[in-house]
This record gives structure tokens, sequence and C-alpha cells, in this order.
């Protein structure tokens, strides 16, 4: 059961195998192994589980949550680890289906924007028809719009956002990437399939 694993310069934590999105092209219905990391969870680890499995968080450039299902889910734990992080200036990335609100039926950004540097938000679709295809949210009707208005009200709060989507067929990268940089005025980034097999996750 890998908690955390590096990749590059930085460290990712592996803290739920649960997700609110079933995306049919997810790492996770693909394989649980990431670079010969197992990345199934037989427990979700704990606040104290998950520090003692990062160490020295300064031997990293950033610390990422990330894994195999939605971080957010656990919010209390990504607060808990993540305040511990910023007390000591470690930059902390949160990857990011971006229901969090749905998920706790309230604005949970202000909880989080102040420990973390930045958030990554998978969008993955120019408007909701596609979303609903590539996504198959399991908040149904209206997840998309919910998504946009979390990117929306992450701004004031968080300096490095990221939308991203997936190079897939069904999907209109150049609407995705005009809706993103115009509409919601944010950073886009384009993920393709390997670079995904090569981190952790479609689609973050
Ligand atoms: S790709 Fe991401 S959002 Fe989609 S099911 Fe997998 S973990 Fe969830």
């Amino acid at each position: 059961m890998t908690i955390v694993y590096q990749i590059g310069h930085s460290l990712y934590l592996n803290i739920t195998n649960r997700c609110t999105n079933q995306c049919g092209f997810c790492v996770r219905y693909k394989t649980d192994n990431i670079q010969g990391y197992n990345l199934t969870l037989a427990v979700e680890p704990s606040v104290k589980e998950i520090l003692a499995a990062i160490g020295d968080p300064s031997r990293f450039r950033e610390i990422v949550f990330c894994g195999y299902g939605e971080p957010l889910l656990r919010l209390a734990e990504v607060i808990a680890v993540s305040k511990v992080l910023k007390e000591q200036n470690i930059p902390v990335r949160v990857n990011t289906n971006g229901q969090a609100n749905l998920i706790h039926q309230r604005n949970i950004i202000p909880e989080i924007a102040p420990y973390i540097s930045t958030i990554s938000i998978s969008l993955n679709a120019e408007n909701e028809t596609v979303y609903n295809q590539v996504c198959q949210p399991s908040f149904g009707p209206g997840t998309y719009q919910k998504v946009k208005e979390f990117i929306l009200a992450c701004k004031p709060l968080i300096t490095n956002i990221i939308v991203t989507a997936v190079a897939l067929p069904q999907v209109n990268i150049k609407a995705v990437k005009q809706l993103v940089e115009k509409e919601l005025g944010v950073r886009f980034k384009l993920r393709h399939y390997d670079d995904i097999m090569q981190e952790n996750r479609y689609g973050r």
C-alpha cells in the first residue's frame, strides 16, 4: 500500500481511492500500479500516517494531494496535513475534480486556501453534455456548472489555479481552453494520457 510516491522533485500523497466521478478512462480503472507504486489502499491513512510517510518534506519542491481518488473527500485530513507543511514553508498543491463544495454542502475554499499554494482542477469538457459523458459525475445534472463556480470561487483566495482537460476525441480542447481562459480567467493546462500514466491519474 503506497501512501506517498515521488515523481521528479515532487511528493504525491495517495489518501483515498474514492471519487465522485467515474471517468471511464481513469487510471484507477486501468491499473493499480504507477511507476511501480501500488496505489490501491486497503485502508485510508490517518493524518499521523500521512505525515510519517512524508518524512522530511524539505526534500521536495512540492507536496501534491492527488491519489487515485478525490482528496477533498477527506477535507479534514487535507487541512491538517497542509497546515503542518505550511508551517515549514513547503508548497502544497491539491489536484481535485472541483466538486468539494457539492461534497461538503458548503464553500470549503476558505478552509483550505490558507495552507495551499496551488489548486489544479479537472474540468475536462467544454459543456455539461460532454462533461457528463466524460466524467459521469455521481452528483448528476448541474455538476459541471458547480465545478465552474468552484473555479471562480478559488480566484480571490488561491494564487495559482490551473484548470485541466485531457486530450480525448470527444472533447473540443480549443473550446475548453477558450472557456477556461476567457470565461473563467484562469490558466489552462492540456494533459495527455501518457503524461497522466507517468504521474498518477487521468484529468488532473
Ligand atoms: S479521473 Fe480523477 S475525477 Fe475521474 S474518476 Fe478518476 S480520480 Fe475521479
